[in-house]
């Protein structure tokens, strides 16, 4: 959810009875995890202007929001260095985290980083950005990762295989830590592998494929992760229950996946030995 318009600097903080009908509504859900998007005028990695100081104090008050609101973390994307480079555009958003860390200190609010297409000059669609942002940033326990597989697949990681999916996971996992992910948007995507280029598809219906799907719906180390869908929507929603019905088909028993893991297991173990 948003905790305010996504498309304004500045919201109304949630009253009383706004938050008690949350509250109600919340409890009546069968969601195990609700968690929040940050607005997207929000730029942590550009040099300083007005637009960032006003993107540092919407995240203040987004944070303060989400606490009200109870919710674990909001997602946001890393930022666009508008033309600075990598490496400055990561220093500043180090620089706002750890600014927007301090004054909101009482907050047990998290930061989710999205990994992104990597468009334009956005960041985040390299996991070595990521990493650098982890490592600037003084408390990381206020960080964690959003995955959005059409992102890792326009970024260039190849998502469509079970094989592509582990060794995508193994690097993030290098990198930033598997610990650190709590939450994926699943999204098909309409463009190419590598493609750089940010447009969510149907499940099944982009470049990635139903199938591609598979391993990340399975992958027991996500088992109790929350997802959401940020496929194309009509106002009844009935592609959302499209595509859940998609993603659920994919779920296997769980003792058909011990069984697989455990082969491609003692298949890696084993290939050594076929070699020498
Ligand atoms: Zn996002
Ligand atoms: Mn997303
Ligand atoms: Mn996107």
């Amino acid at each position: 959810m948003f905790v305010k318009n996504n498309m304004r600097w500045r919201g109304k903080a949630p009253d009383a009875a706004a938050l008690s009908l949350y509250a109600k509504e919340r409890q009546a859900t069968s969601f195990h995890c609700v968690f929040g998007h940050t607005g997207y005028l929000i730029n942590l990695a550009a040099r300083s202007s007005d637009n960032r100081t006003k993107s540092l104090e919407s995240l203040v008050q987004e944070i303060e929001f989400a606490g009200a609101l109870g919710l674990p973390f909001i997602v946001m994307h890393p930022g666009a260095h508008l033309g600075t480079g990598e490496a400055e555009g990561v220093k500043q958003i180090v620089a706002g985290l750890n600014e927007v860390f301090a004054i909101t200190r009482r907050s047990r609010v998290r930061i989710a980083l999205e990994n992104t297409a990597g468009q334009g000059s956005c960041l985040g669609n390299r996991f070595e950005h990521l990493a650098a942002i982890f490592d600037g940033v003084r408390n990381t326990r206020r960080l964690a990762v959003c995955l959005d597989t059409a992102h890792l697949f326009a970024a260039g990681y190849d998502i469509r295989t079970p094989k592509g999916w582990n060794h995508t996971m193994h690097q993030l996992d290098s990198l930033v830590g598997l610990d650190q992910v709590v939450a994926f948007h699943l999204n098909d995507s309409k463009t190419d592998l590598g493609s750089q280029v940010d447009r969510h598809a149907h499940i099944g219906q982009g470049k990635i494929g139903v199938e591609g799907f598979r391993a990340p719906v399975n992958d027991p180390r996500f088992e109790r992760h929350p997802a959401c869908l940020e496929t194309p929507k009509s106002d009844d929603l009935h592609e959302d229950i499209l595509n859940l019905k998609t993603l659920r088909s994919l779920i296997e028993p769980r003792r058909a996946r011990v069984r697989r893991d455990r082969k491609f297991k003692l298949k890696k173990k084993a290939a050594p030995l076929r070699a020498a």
